[in-house]
Protein backbone atom coordinates (compact mmCIF):
# COMPACT_ATOMS: atom_id res chain seq x y z
CA UNK A 1 0.00 0.00 0.00
CA UNK A 2 1.29 3.28 -0.67
CA UNK A 3 5.07 3.46 -1.64
CA UNK A 4 7.88 2.76 1.18
CA UNK A 5 9.12 6.16 3.10
CA UNK A 6 6.72 8.13 0.40
CA UNK A 7 5.36 10.54 3.52
CA UNK A 8 9.38 10.90 3.79
CA UNK A 9 10.27 11.78 0.48
CA UNK A 10 7.72 14.25 -0.76
CA UNK A 11 6.01 17.05 0.96
CA UNK A 12 2.36 17.70 1.17
CA UNK A 13 1.54 19.77 -2.42
CA UNK A 14 -2.28 21.17 -3.16
CA UNK A 15 -3.36 22.70 -6.05
CA UNK A 16 -1.88 26.23 -6.93
CA UNK A 17 -3.96 28.76 -7.87
CA UNK A 18 -3.77 31.73 -10.53
CA UNK A 19 -2.90 35.03 -9.09
CA UNK A 20 -5.51 37.02 -7.63
CA UNK A 21 -5.78 40.02 -9.96
CA UNK A 22 -6.16 37.49 -12.67
CA UNK A 23 -9.05 35.86 -11.08
CA UNK A 24 -10.94 38.44 -9.77
CA UNK A 25 -11.77 39.32 -13.49
CA UNK A 26 -14.37 37.16 -13.92
CA UNK A 27 -16.27 33.95 -11.94
CA UNK A 28 -14.53 30.72 -13.26
CA UNK A 29 -12.49 28.23 -11.32
CA UNK A 30 -9.23 29.40 -10.45
CA UNK A 31 -7.63 26.23 -9.54
CA UNK A 32 -3.99 24.66 -11.82
CA UNK A 33 -4.42 21.08 -11.88
CA UNK A 34 -0.89 19.70 -10.61
CA UNK A 35 0.91 16.76 -13.44
CA UNK A 36 0.28 13.49 -13.01
CA UNK A 37 3.39 12.46 -11.95
CA UNK A 38 3.03 14.90 -8.91
CA UNK A 39 -0.60 13.78 -8.11
CA UNK A 40 0.91 10.03 -8.25
CA UNK A 41 3.86 11.31 -6.04
CA UNK A 42 0.67 12.79 -3.38
CA UNK A 43 -0.94 9.07 -3.46
CA UNK A 44 2.36 7.58 -2.30
CA UNK A 45 2.44 9.62 0.31
CA UNK A 46 -0.48 7.45 1.97
CA UNK A 47 1.84 5.61 4.32
CA UNK A 48 -0.28 2.15 4.84
CA UNK A 49 -0.63 3.10 8.69
CA UNK A 50 -2.36 -0.25 9.66
CA UNK A 51 -5.54 1.73 11.19
CA UNK A 52 -6.40 4.10 8.96
CA UNK A 53 -9.00 6.94 10.61
CA UNK A 54 -9.50 9.14 7.11
CA UNK A 55 -12.65 7.08 5.78
CA UNK A 56 -14.02 7.30 9.84
CA UNK A 57 -13.61 10.91 9.36
CA UNK A 58 -15.06 11.00 5.45
CA UNK A 59 -19.25 10.95 5.78
CA UNK A 60 -19.13 8.40 3.18
CA UNK A 61 -16.41 6.19 4.45
CA UNK A 62 -14.91 6.59 0.92
CA UNK A 63 -11.70 3.88 0.57
CA UNK A 64 -9.53 6.57 0.85
CA UNK A 65 -5.92 4.30 1.49
CA UNK A 66 -7.20 2.04 -1.61
CA UNK A 67 -7.52 5.27 -4.08
CA UNK A 68 -4.58 6.64 -3.41
CA UNK A 69 -2.72 3.47 -3.58
CA UNK A 70 -3.97 3.09 -6.92
CA UNK A 71 -2.69 6.24 -8.38
CA UNK A 72 0.15 5.75 -6.93
CA UNK A 73 0.60 2.67 -8.80
CA UNK A 74 -0.90 4.68 -11.97
CA UNK A 75 -4.19 2.45 -11.81
CA UNK A 76 -6.55 5.80 -12.72
CA UNK A 77 -9.16 3.73 -14.17
CA UNK A 78 -9.45 1.45 -10.60
CA UNK A 79 -9.06 4.57 -8.45
CA UNK A 80 -12.24 5.75 -10.49
CA UNK A 81 -14.26 2.36 -9.44
CA UNK A 82 -13.13 3.11 -5.70
CA UNK A 83 -14.01 6.26 -5.58
CA UNK A 84 -17.13 6.20 -7.24
CA UNK A 85 -18.05 2.38 -5.11
CA UNK A 86 -18.71 5.45 -2.38
CA UNK A 87 -19.39 9.05 -3.68
CA UNK A 88 -21.85 9.26 -6.91
CA UNK A 89 -20.64 12.80 -7.01
CA UNK A 90 -16.65 12.99 -6.43
CA UNK A 91 -16.38 16.20 -9.02
CA UNK A 92 -18.69 18.01 -6.70
CA UNK A 93 -16.68 16.65 -2.70
CA UNK A 94 -13.37 17.22 -4.40
CA UNK A 95 -13.94 20.79 -5.40
CA UNK A 96 -15.95 21.55 -2.04
CA UNK A 97 -15.51 19.25 0.56
CA UNK A 98 -13.81 20.71 3.66
CA UNK A 99 -12.14 17.53 4.20
CA UNK A 100 -12.43 16.16 7.47
CA UNK A 101 -11.04 13.07 6.44
CA UNK A 102 -7.57 14.99 5.85
CA UNK A 103 -8.12 15.76 9.88
CA UNK A 104 -8.46 12.52 11.01
CA UNK A 105 -5.51 11.32 8.28
CA UNK A 106 -2.92 8.85 10.55
CA UNK A 107 0.26 11.11 8.88
CA UNK A 108 -1.54 14.53 10.25
CA UNK A 109 -0.40 13.48 13.34
CA UNK A 110 3.37 14.08 12.33
CA UNK A 111 3.63 15.52 8.95
CA UNK A 112 1.29 17.41 6.97
CA UNK A 113 -2.05 15.22 6.09
CA UNK A 114 -2.22 13.79 2.50
CA UNK A 115 -4.00 15.36 -0.04
CA UNK A 116 -6.60 13.25 -0.23
CA UNK A 117 -9.24 15.71 -1.70
CA UNK A 118 -6.78 16.92 -4.52
CA UNK A 119 -6.12 12.96 -5.65
CA UNK A 120 -10.08 12.59 -5.24
CA UNK A 121 -10.78 15.87 -7.61
CA UNK A 122 -8.19 14.68 -10.08
CA UNK A 123 -9.40 10.81 -10.14
CA UNK A 124 -12.96 11.35 -11.76
CA UNK A 125 -11.59 14.55 -14.02
CA UNK A 126 -9.47 12.22 -15.36
CA UNK A 127 -12.74 9.46 -15.24
CA UNK A 128 -14.35 12.00 -17.74
CA UNK A 129 -11.73 13.37 -20.10
CA UNK A 130 -11.08 9.57 -20.80
CA UNK A 131 -14.47 9.09 -21.49
CA UNK A 132 -14.48 6.03 -18.29
CA UNK A 133 -17.78 7.66 -17.25
CA UNK A 134 -20.67 6.16 -18.61
CA UNK A 135 -24.38 6.28 -18.02
CA UNK A 136 -24.82 2.91 -16.22
CA UNK A 137 -28.62 1.88 -16.58
CA UNK A 138 -30.41 -0.60 -14.50
CA UNK A 139 -30.58 -4.36 -16.56
CA UNK A 140 -34.11 -4.54 -15.04
CA UNK A 141 -36.72 -2.57 -13.83
CA UNK A 142 -38.97 -2.73 -10.89
CA UNK A 143 -42.04 -1.45 -11.52
CA UNK A 144 -42.30 0.56 -8.70
CA UNK A 145 -42.38 4.50 -8.84
CA UNK A 146 -40.35 6.73 -6.29
CA UNK A 147 -40.82 10.67 -6.47
CA UNK A 148 -37.83 12.88 -5.01
CA UNK A 149 -38.60 16.38 -4.19
CA UNK A 150 -35.38 18.71 -4.93
CA UNK A 151 -32.67 18.31 -6.99
CA UNK A 152 -29.85 19.37 -4.43
CA UNK A 153 -26.95 16.46 -3.96
CA UNK A 154 -28.80 15.15 -1.54
CA UNK A 155 -31.66 14.18 -4.04
CA UNK A 156 -29.23 13.28 -6.63
CA UNK A 157 -27.67 10.83 -4.67
CA UNK A 158 -30.69 9.33 -3.78
CA UNK A 159 -32.24 9.48 -7.05
CA UNK A 160 -29.46 7.45 -8.67
CA UNK A 161 -28.94 4.96 -6.12
CA UNK A 162 -32.70 4.39 -6.54
CA UNK A 163 -32.56 3.92 -10.36
CA UNK A 164 -29.24 1.78 -9.77
CA UNK A 165 -32.03 -0.65 -7.95
CA UNK A 166 -34.47 -0.39 -10.85
CA UNK A 167 -36.88 1.43 -9.66
CA UNK A 168 -38.76 4.45 -11.78
CA UNK A 169 -37.31 7.77 -9.88
CA UNK A 170 -38.82 11.33 -11.10
CA UNK A 171 -36.82 14.23 -9.55
CA UNK A 172 -39.17 17.50 -8.72
CA UNK A 173 -37.63 20.96 -8.33
CA UNK A 174 -39.50 24.39 -8.53
CA UNK A 175 -36.01 25.92 -9.71
CA UNK A 176 -35.29 26.31 -13.35
CA UNK A 177 -32.20 23.93 -13.73
CA UNK A 178 -31.25 20.93 -11.39
CA UNK A 179 -29.02 21.18 -8.63
CA UNK A 180 -30.26 22.85 -5.32
CA UNK A 181 -27.53 24.69 -3.44
CA UNK A 182 -24.70 23.45 -5.89
CA UNK A 183 -26.31 25.71 -8.33
CA UNK A 184 -27.78 28.79 -7.04
CA UNK A 185 -25.84 28.88 -4.01
CA UNK A 186 -21.94 28.03 -4.17
CA UNK A 187 -20.88 30.54 -6.61
CA UNK A 188 -19.03 29.63 -10.20
CA UNK A 189 -15.36 30.54 -8.74
CA UNK A 190 -16.03 27.34 -6.31
CA UNK A 191 -18.37 25.64 -8.90
CA UNK A 192 -18.76 26.18 -12.69
CA UNK A 193 -22.23 25.01 -13.38
CA UNK A 194 -20.72 23.00 -16.51
CA UNK A 195 -19.69 20.47 -14.06
CA UNK A 196 -23.26 19.90 -12.42
CA UNK A 197 -24.81 19.58 -16.03
CA UNK A 198 -22.14 17.38 -17.08
CA UNK A 199 -23.30 14.50 -14.32
CA UNK A 200 -26.65 15.62 -14.54
CA UNK A 201 -27.01 14.71 -17.91
CA UNK A 202 -25.35 11.11 -17.14
CA UNK A 203 -28.74 10.60 -15.00
CA UNK A 204 -30.79 11.54 -17.48
CA UNK A 205 -29.25 9.21 -20.05
CA UNK A 206 -29.25 6.32 -16.91
CA UNK A 207 -33.71 6.38 -16.78
CA UNK A 208 -33.98 9.54 -14.33
CA UNK A 209 -36.33 11.97 -15.32
CA UNK A 210 -36.13 15.42 -13.96
CA UNK A 211 -39.21 17.96 -14.39
CA UNK A 212 -37.81 21.76 -13.13
CA UNK A 213 -39.83 24.79 -12.51
CA UNK A 214 -42.10 22.75 -10.52
CA UNK A 215 -42.96 23.48 -7.02
CA UNK A 216 -44.09 20.80 -5.01
CA UNK A 217 -47.32 22.07 -2.78
CA UNK A 218 -48.27 24.34 -5.49
CA UNK A 219 -47.93 23.57 -9.13
CA UNK A 220 -48.35 19.85 -8.05
CA UNK A 221 -49.55 18.80 -4.84
CA UNK A 222 -48.17 16.63 -2.16
CA UNK A 223 -51.23 14.66 -2.08
CA UNK A 224 -51.00 14.01 -5.59
CA UNK A 225 -47.61 12.64 -5.60
CA UNK A 226 -48.19 10.79 -2.55
CA UNK A 227 -51.16 9.21 -4.52
CA UNK A 228 -49.44 8.14 -7.42
CA UNK A 229 -45.84 7.11 -6.09
CA UNK A 230 -44.56 3.88 -4.14
CA UNK A 231 -42.24 6.24 -1.78
CA UNK A 232 -42.20 10.07 -1.67
CA UNK A 233 -38.47 11.13 -0.77
CA UNK A 234 -38.52 14.54 0.21
CA UNK A 235 -34.95 16.61 0.11
CA UNK A 236 -35.83 19.87 0.20
CA UNK A 237 -33.26 21.34 1.87
CA UNK A 238 -33.54 23.96 4.88
CA UNK A 239 -34.59 27.21 3.35
CA UNK A 240 -36.02 29.70 5.37
CA UNK A 241 -33.05 32.46 6.15
CA UNK A 242 -31.77 33.87 9.50
CA UNK A 243 -33.19 37.30 9.67
CA UNK A 244 -31.25 40.07 12.14
CA UNK A 245 -34.49 42.16 13.31
CA UNK A 246 -32.39 44.73 14.99
CA UNK A 247 -33.46 48.42 14.45
CA UNK A 248 -33.40 49.52 11.10
CA UNK A 249 -33.51 46.41 9.75
CA UNK A 250 -36.15 47.74 7.25
CA UNK A 251 -33.54 49.74 5.77
CA UNK A 252 -32.26 49.66 2.25
CA UNK A 253 -29.50 47.93 1.23
CA UNK A 254 -29.54 45.13 3.94
CA UNK A 255 -29.66 41.71 1.47
CA UNK A 256 -30.14 38.25 2.18
CA UNK A 257 -26.69 36.49 1.29
CA UNK A 258 -28.62 33.98 -0.70
CA UNK A 259 -29.97 36.80 -2.83
CA UNK A 260 -27.32 37.91 -3.69
CA UNK A 261 -25.50 34.93 -4.45
CA UNK A 262 -28.48 33.85 -6.44
CA UNK A 263 -28.40 36.27 -8.37
CA UNK A 264 -25.26 35.86 -9.48
CA UNK A 265 -25.25 32.60 -10.39
CA UNK A 266 -28.38 33.49 -12.40
CA UNK A 267 -26.41 36.03 -14.66
CA UNK A 268 -23.53 33.46 -15.50
CA UNK A 269 -25.80 30.19 -15.63
CA UNK A 270 -29.40 31.05 -16.85
CA UNK A 271 -28.53 34.60 -18.79
CA UNK A 272 -30.42 36.71 -16.05
CA UNK A 273 -29.72 40.21 -15.44
CA UNK A 274 -28.18 41.84 -12.38
CA UNK A 275 -31.15 43.16 -10.04
CA UNK A 276 -29.83 46.85 -9.26
CA UNK A 277 -29.96 46.43 -5.57
CA UNK A 278 -27.87 43.33 -5.53
CA UNK A 279 -24.55 44.86 -7.12
CA UNK A 280 -21.88 45.14 -5.00
CA UNK A 281 -19.85 47.19 -6.99
CA UNK A 282 -18.37 50.84 -5.94
CA UNK A 283 -19.63 49.79 -2.70
CA UNK A 284 -18.94 49.92 0.92
CA UNK A 285 -20.04 45.69 1.95
CA UNK A 286 -20.31 44.64 5.03
CA UNK A 287 -20.74 40.68 5.52
CA UNK A 288 -22.00 39.72 8.85
CA UNK A 289 -21.82 35.87 9.00
CA UNK A 290 -18.25 34.18 9.14
CA UNK A 291 -19.26 30.67 7.87
CA UNK A 292 -19.11 29.51 3.96
CA UNK A 293 -21.61 31.26 2.91
CA UNK A 294 -20.18 34.43 4.28
CA UNK A 295 -16.88 33.68 2.59
CA UNK A 296 -18.89 33.06 -0.89
CA UNK A 297 -20.25 36.48 -0.44
CA UNK A 298 -16.98 38.06 -0.06
CA UNK A 299 -15.40 36.37 -3.12
CA UNK A 300 -18.48 37.62 -5.23
CA UNK A 301 -18.57 41.14 -3.96
CA UNK A 302 -14.85 41.56 -4.96
CA UNK A 303 -15.37 40.40 -8.15
CA UNK A 304 -18.41 42.82 -8.52
CA UNK A 305 -15.68 45.44 -7.78
CA UNK A 306 -17.01 46.18 -4.48
CA UNK A 307 -14.88 49.05 -3.20
CA UNK A 308 -13.97 47.02 0.27
CA UNK A 309 -15.46 44.09 1.87
CA UNK A 310 -15.71 43.81 5.77
CA UNK A 311 -16.60 40.78 7.48
CA UNK A 312 -17.92 40.18 10.87
CA UNK A 313 -18.46 37.15 13.23
CA UNK A 314 -19.82 37.14 16.72
CA UNK A 315 -17.64 34.06 17.73
CA UNK A 316 -13.94 34.62 19.13
CA UNK A 317 -10.95 34.15 16.61
CA UNK A 318 -10.67 30.46 16.50
CA UNK A 319 -6.79 29.49 17.32
CA UNK A 320 -4.33 28.74 14.46
CA UNK A 321 -3.88 24.91 15.93
CA UNK A 322 -6.13 22.56 18.08
CA UNK A 323 -6.88 22.85 21.60
CA UNK A 324 -6.73 20.01 24.02
CA UNK A 325 -10.41 19.71 23.91
CA UNK A 326 -10.52 19.51 20.21
CA UNK A 327 -7.76 16.48 19.80
CA UNK A 328 -6.83 14.49 16.62
CA UNK A 329 -9.06 13.15 14.67
CA UNK A 330 -11.99 14.66 15.50
CA UNK A 331 -12.94 17.80 12.70
CA UNK A 332 -10.22 20.44 14.40
CA UNK A 333 -11.91 24.04 15.41
CA UNK A 334 -9.26 26.31 13.99
CA UNK A 335 -8.89 29.27 12.00
CA UNK A 336 -9.65 28.42 8.36
CA UNK A 337 -8.98 31.16 5.93
CA UNK A 338 -10.86 30.22 2.11
CA UNK A 339 -9.49 31.39 -0.97
CA UNK A 340 -12.29 34.38 -0.88
CA UNK A 341 -10.72 35.40 2.21
CA UNK A 342 -7.79 35.69 0.67
CA UNK A 343 -8.75 37.64 -1.82
CA UNK A 344 -9.19 40.70 0.32
CA UNK A 345 -11.22 41.27 3.05
CA UNK A 346 -10.76 42.95 6.48
CA UNK A 347 -12.20 40.14 8.82
CA UNK A 348 -13.40 40.79 12.40
CA UNK A 349 -14.35 38.42 15.35
CA UNK A 350 -16.05 38.22 18.59
CA UNK A 351 -18.47 41.34 17.28
CA UNK A 352 -22.43 41.79 17.38
CA UNK A 353 -24.39 44.15 14.74
CA UNK A 354 -26.47 46.62 17.13
CA UNK A 355 -28.15 48.48 14.59
CA UNK A 356 -28.73 49.61 11.28
CA UNK A 357 -28.53 52.96 10.16
CA UNK A 358 -30.25 54.83 7.01
CA UNK A 359 -31.08 58.09 5.86
CA UNK A 360 -34.06 60.31 5.13
CA UNK A 361 -34.74 58.33 2.45
CA UNK A 362 -34.83 54.75 4.29
CA UNK A 363 -31.23 54.06 2.46
CA UNK A 364 -28.67 52.34 4.49
CA UNK A 365 -25.35 54.50 5.07
CA UNK A 366 -23.62 52.27 8.13
CA UNK A 367 -24.24 50.24 11.16
CA UNK A 368 -23.54 49.84 14.77
CA UNK A 369 -21.49 47.06 16.36
CA UNK A 370 -20.50 46.16 20.11
CA UNK A 371 -17.65 43.61 20.85
CA UNK A 372 -18.75 40.75 22.88
CA UNK A 373 -16.58 38.22 25.55
CA UNK A 374 -18.24 34.62 25.31
CA UNK A 375 -17.77 33.78 29.55
CA UNK A 376 -18.39 29.68 29.51
CA UNK A 377 -19.12 28.08 33.00
CA UNK A 378 -19.08 24.43 33.61
CA UNK A 379 -22.36 22.61 32.08
CA UNK A 380 -23.59 25.48 30.74
CA UNK A 381 -24.07 27.26 26.99
CA UNK A 382 -21.76 30.51 26.55
CA UNK A 383 -22.60 33.41 27.68
CA UNK A 384 -22.25 36.51 25.27
CA UNK A 385 -21.17 39.70 27.08
CA UNK A 386 -21.07 42.84 25.17
CA UNK A 387 -18.16 44.80 25.91
CA UNK A 388 -18.96 48.52 27.68
CA UNK A 389 -17.10 51.39 26.01
CA UNK A 390 -16.91 49.16 22.88
CA UNK A 391 -19.03 50.75 20.32
CA UNK A 392 -18.47 51.35 16.83
CA UNK A 393 -19.85 53.18 13.80
CA UNK A 394 -18.89 51.33 10.45
CA UNK A 395 -20.19 53.03 7.21
CA UNK A 396 -21.47 50.68 4.17
CA UNK A 397 -24.06 50.81 1.37
CA UNK A 398 -24.34 47.14 1.54
CA UNK A 399 -25.15 44.17 3.97
CA UNK A 400 -25.24 41.02 3.15
CA UNK A 401 -26.49 38.65 5.84
CA UNK A 402 -25.10 35.41 5.76
CA UNK A 403 -26.57 33.89 9.13
CA UNK A 404 -27.51 30.44 7.70
CA UNK A 405 -30.78 28.90 7.47
CA UNK A 406 -32.96 28.19 10.80
CA UNK A 407 -34.78 25.06 9.08
CA UNK A 408 -37.29 23.84 5.83
CA UNK A 409 -40.13 25.21 4.98
CA UNK A 410 -43.22 23.65 6.85
CA UNK A 411 -45.67 23.79 3.90
CA UNK A 412 -45.82 20.08 2.39
CA UNK A 413 -44.15 18.51 5.77
CA UNK A 414 -47.81 19.75 7.08
CA UNK A 415 -50.21 18.53 4.23
CA UNK A 416 -48.52 15.42 5.03
CA UNK A 417 -48.79 15.26 8.81
CA UNK A 418 -45.36 14.61 9.42
CA UNK A 419 -44.10 15.04 13.01
CA UNK A 420 -41.45 17.42 13.39
CA UNK A 421 -39.05 18.99 15.76
CA UNK A 422 -38.55 21.80 17.45
CA UNK A 423 -36.79 23.12 14.15
CA UNK A 424 -39.52 22.37 11.51
CA UNK A 425 -37.17 18.83 10.48
CA UNK A 426 -39.20 15.73 10.02
CA UNK A 427 -38.32 13.09 12.51
CA UNK A 428 -37.03 10.17 11.11
CA UNK A 429 -36.26 6.75 11.75
CA UNK A 430 -33.16 5.46 9.18
CA UNK A 431 -34.88 7.87 7.40
CA UNK A 432 -38.24 6.87 7.28
CA UNK A 433 -40.46 9.36 8.94
CA UNK A 434 -43.51 8.77 10.66
CA UNK A 435 -45.75 8.52 7.56
CA UNK A 436 -44.37 5.16 6.02
CA UNK A 437 -44.21 6.10 2.33
CA UNK A 438 -42.47 9.09 3.23
CA UNK A 439 -38.87 9.21 3.97
CA UNK A 440 -36.60 13.00 4.20
CA UNK A 441 -32.89 13.01 3.59
CA UNK A 442 -30.32 15.20 3.23
CA UNK A 443 -30.60 19.19 4.52
CA UNK A 444 -34.11 18.78 5.40
CA UNK A 445 -33.00 16.01 8.14
CA UNK A 446 -30.15 17.17 9.29
CA UNK A 447 -30.13 20.92 9.54
CA UNK A 448 -27.64 22.98 7.30
CA UNK A 449 -24.99 20.71 6.39
CA UNK A 450 -22.21 19.20 3.79
CA UNK A 451 -22.19 18.34 0.32
CA UNK A 452 -20.66 15.43 1.65
CA UNK A 453 -23.23 14.34 4.38
CA UNK A 454 -26.27 15.12 1.49
CA UNK A 455 -24.83 13.07 -0.65
CA UNK A 456 -24.07 10.49 2.31
CA UNK A 457 -28.22 11.04 3.22
CA UNK A 458 -29.02 10.50 -0.38
CA UNK A 459 -27.17 7.19 -0.62
CA UNK A 460 -28.14 5.49 2.83
CA UNK A 461 -32.08 6.83 2.30
CA UNK A 462 -31.98 4.82 -1.37
CA UNK A 463 -30.63 1.71 0.38
CA UNK A 464 -33.31 1.82 3.40
CA UNK A 465 -36.26 2.47 0.77
CA UNK A 466 -34.71 -0.14 -1.53
CA UNK A 467 -35.04 -1.97 1.15
CA UNK A 468 -38.54 -0.64 2.35
CA UNK A 469 -39.92 -1.76 -1.39
CA UNK A 470 -38.36 -4.68 -1.61
CA UNK A 471 -38.04 -6.51 1.19
CA UNK A 472 -34.20 -6.75 0.83
CA UNK A 473 -31.57 -4.76 -1.20
CA UNK A 474 -28.28 -4.66 -2.79
CA UNK A 475 -27.26 -1.48 -2.78
CA UNK A 476 -24.38 -0.54 -0.80
CA UNK A 477 -24.67 0.95 2.88
CA UNK A 478 -22.23 2.26 5.09
CA UNK A 479 -20.21 -0.50 7.18
CA UNK A 480 -22.34 -0.80 10.59
CA UNK A 481 -20.68 0.70 13.35
CA UNK A 482 -18.74 3.25 10.90
CA UNK A 483 -18.70 5.96 12.88
CA UNK A 484 -18.20 9.10 10.99
CA UNK A 485 -16.21 12.04 13.18
CA UNK A 486 -17.45 15.17 12.14
CA UNK A 487 -20.93 15.78 12.71
C1 LIG B 1 -23.80 29.76 -0.10
C2 LIG B 1 -23.55 28.36 0.35
C3 LIG B 1 -22.30 27.81 0.16
C4 LIG B 1 -22.04 26.51 0.57
N1 LIG B 1 -20.81 26.00 0.35
C5 LIG B 1 -20.55 24.72 0.70
C6 LIG B 1 -19.27 24.17 0.46
O1 LIG B 1 -18.36 24.83 -0.04
N2 LIG B 1 -19.05 22.88 0.82
C7 LIG B 1 -20.04 22.12 1.38
O2 LIG B 1 -19.81 20.94 1.66
N3 LIG B 1 -21.28 22.62 1.61
C8 LIG B 1 -21.55 23.91 1.29
N4 LIG B 1 -22.79 24.42 1.53
C9 LIG B 1 -23.85 23.53 2.09
C10 LIG B 1 -24.44 22.61 1.00
O3 LIG B 1 -24.64 23.34 -0.18
C11 LIG B 1 -25.74 21.98 1.48
O4 LIG B 1 -25.50 21.32 2.71
C12 LIG B 1 -26.28 20.96 0.46
O5 LIG B 1 -26.48 21.55 -0.79
C13 LIG B 1 -27.59 20.35 0.96
O6 LIG B 1 -28.09 19.51 -0.02
P1 LIG B 1 -29.62 19.11 -0.10
O7 LIG B 1 -29.76 18.26 -1.30
O8 LIG B 1 -30.07 18.57 1.20
O9 LIG B 1 -30.42 20.49 -0.27
P2 LIG B 1 -30.30 21.71 -1.30
O10 LIG B 1 -28.99 21.74 -1.99
O11 LIG B 1 -30.73 22.89 -0.54
O12 LIG B 1 -31.40 21.36 -2.40
C14 LIG B 1 -32.77 21.36 -2.10
C15 LIG B 1 -33.55 21.57 -3.39
O13 LIG B 1 -34.94 21.31 -3.15
C16 LIG B 1 -35.71 22.24 -3.91
N5 LIG B 1 -37.04 22.32 -3.30
C17 LIG B 1 -37.35 22.68 -2.04
N6 LIG B 1 -38.69 22.59 -1.84
C18 LIG B 1 -39.22 22.18 -3.02
C19 LIG B 1 -40.57 21.92 -3.44
N7 LIG B 1 -41.61 22.07 -2.62
N8 LIG B 1 -40.76 21.51 -4.71
C20 LIG B 1 -39.71 21.35 -5.57
N9 LIG B 1 -38.42 21.59 -5.21
C21 LIG B 1 -38.19 21.99 -3.95
C22 LIG B 1 -34.91 23.53 -3.79
O14 LIG B 1 -35.26 24.45 -4.82
C23 LIG B 1 -33.48 23.00 -3.93
O15 LIG B 1 -33.09 22.96 -5.27
C24 LIG B 1 -23.07 25.73 1.17
C25 LIG B 1 -24.34 26.29 1.38
C26 LIG B 1 -24.58 27.59 0.98
C27 LIG B 1 -25.93 28.20 1.21
S1 LIG C 1 -15.71 13.40 0.36
FE1 LIG C 1 -14.69 14.92 1.68
S2 LIG C 1 -14.25 13.80 3.57
FE2 LIG C 1 -14.71 12.28 2.00
S3 LIG C 1 -12.69 11.71 1.11
FE3 LIG C 1 -13.54 13.36 -0.15
S4 LIG C 1 -12.67 15.23 0.69
FE4 LIG C 1 -12.42 13.64 2.25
Amino acid sequence: MGKLRGFIEYDRKTEKNIPVYKRLKNFKEFTIKPDDKELEKQGSRCMDCGVPFCHSGCPLGNLIPDFNDAVHRRSWKEALNILHSTNNFPEFTGRLCPAPCESACVLGLVSPPVSIEMIEKYIVERGFSEGWIKANKPKKRTGKKIAVVGSGPAGLAAAQQLNFAGHKVVVYERDEKIGGLLRYGIPDFKLEKSIIDRRVNILIEEGITFITSTEIGKDISINELYKNNDVVLLCGGATIKRDLPIPGFDAVGIIQAMDFLKNQNEIIDNKKTMIPGLNANDKNVIVIGGGDTGSDCIGTSNRQGAKSVVNFEILPKPPKERSLENPWPYWPFTLKSSSSHEEGSNRNWSILTKEFIKDDSGKLTGLKTVKVEWEKSINERPKLIEIEGSEKVWPCDLVLLALGFTGPEKNILQKLKLKMDSSNKPKTNEYKTNDSKVFAAGDIRRGQSLIVWAISEGREAAYKIDEFLMGSSNLPTKTKGDLPLVK
